[in-house]
């Protein structure tokens, strides 16, 4: 068991801001005459404001998670949730956020962009996470520690023990981003919440739910971290389309999980089909639904996909990453576009 002191985390202007009160969140019971927000009265399906605290769909997100209603935040997209939880915990020029390099770019870029210190510890070889280093860095002004897993560009889960160690040994919250989840084999850390209230759980519908244009993601924490986070959120952050979209979705769970199975299993293939181009150096493991993989022209055969039409990502200026493509798993025929370009590449040289 972890407890967390919620007074020492939260900034002091947060502590003593008083939120904005919506219309809508000022009313409870059941009403049937709205003269209260100021809205157009005639029904155009999206006349009324949203829900600001969104309960229906979090009541159904949190019987799928198995999570209370109040440990969820909605955001919009992930990104959303990393910007509130470093303007809500850490104070420019005197606080820290700590992650590991290389990971998803956004940790930085809001820090920066909220002009909070952020710090990085290499990964080792086998990308995982450096405890050691990662305590050294650490001192009490670390509020924030980030934690990719399945790690974005990696693609590789860090170790169970290993997020257990930092969770235990790391005073402040770690912020474990879980947006590639469900292509991995690991159990989601949502039921460690109760023992660890310095856990903090992202997720998003951009991914596995096929959903990254409505713009929703998930946090998953302690209910008082969720509250300072829907205390400086926009009153109104989701808008009415994408709540009755995600609604939609959860209901379909079949169809979210066939094409999970369709994408690990094309991930699969493709693990197994690089290796055989003399242009792929390494695939790395996948625990996600995209592949790192290290080749031998990285700048050359990108162009060249380009000019096949196909898109992928140039890591190879990253950490670690020296001459790596991230490829994200497509759809089999767009696959077998990608194998099929790799093979007239090859020709080519
Ligand atoms: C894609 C991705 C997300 C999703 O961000 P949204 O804002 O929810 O679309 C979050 N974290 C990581 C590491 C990602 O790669």
């Amino acid at each position: 068991m972890k407890t967390l002191d919620i007074d020492k985390l939260i900034r002091s202007n947060i502590s003593r801001l008083k939120p904005y009160s919506s219309a809508r969140s000022e009313f409870t019971g059941e009403g049937a005459v709205f003269l209260d927000a100021n809205e157009n009265p005639n029904n155009t399906l999206y006349n009324r404001y949203p829900d600001p605290l969104q309960w229906n769909l979090k009541r159904k997100i949190a019987k799928m998670k198995g999570v209370e209603p109040g440990m969820i935040f909605l955001g919009n997209g992930s990104d959303e949730a990393i910007d509130l939880l470093i303007r809500a915990f850490c104070q420019p020029g005197k606080d820290k956020i700590l992650s590991v390099d290389p990971t998803y770019g956004m940790y930085k870029v809001c820090a920066d962009i909220n002009e909070v210190e952020y710090n990085e510890v290499l990964l080792t070889n086998d990308f995982q996470p450096d405890i050691e280093q990662l305590m050294q860095e650490a001192d009490s002004n670390t509020k924030l520690l980030f934690l990719c897993s399945p790690n974005n560009p990696t693609a590789n889960d860090f170790s169970e023990e290993a997020i257990v160690e930092i969770l235990n040994r790391f005073k402040n919250l770690v912020v474990l981003d879980e947006a590639y989840i469900d292509f991995s084999n690991r159990e989601s850390f949502l039921t460690k919440l109760a023992e660890y209230q310095n856990l903090v759980i992202l997720q998003t519908f951009s991914k596995a739910w096929g959903l990254a244009g409505i713009r929703l993601g998930m946090c998953f924490a302690d209910k008082r971290v969720i509250s300072v986070m829907n205390k400086i959120k926009y009153p109104y952050n989701v808008n009415s389309t994408t709540l009755r979209i995600a609604a939609e979705a959860l209901e379909n769970k079949n169809t979210h999980n066939g094409w999970v199975e369709e994408i690990i299993k094309e991930r699969k293939r493709l693990v197994t089909a690089l290796p055989e181009y003399s242009q792929i150096i390494n695939v790395y493991p996948s625990d996600a639904n995209f592949i790192l993989v290290k080749v031998k022209s990285p700048e050359l055969l990108y162009k060249h996909l380009v000019g096949e039409g196909i898109i992928v990502r140039d890591r190879s200026k990253v950490s670690l990453c020296d001459g790596c493509l991230r490829i994200t798993v497509g759809r089999p025929e767009e696959n077998d576009k990608l194998l099929k370009a790799l093979a007239e590449f090859e020709k080519t040289l």
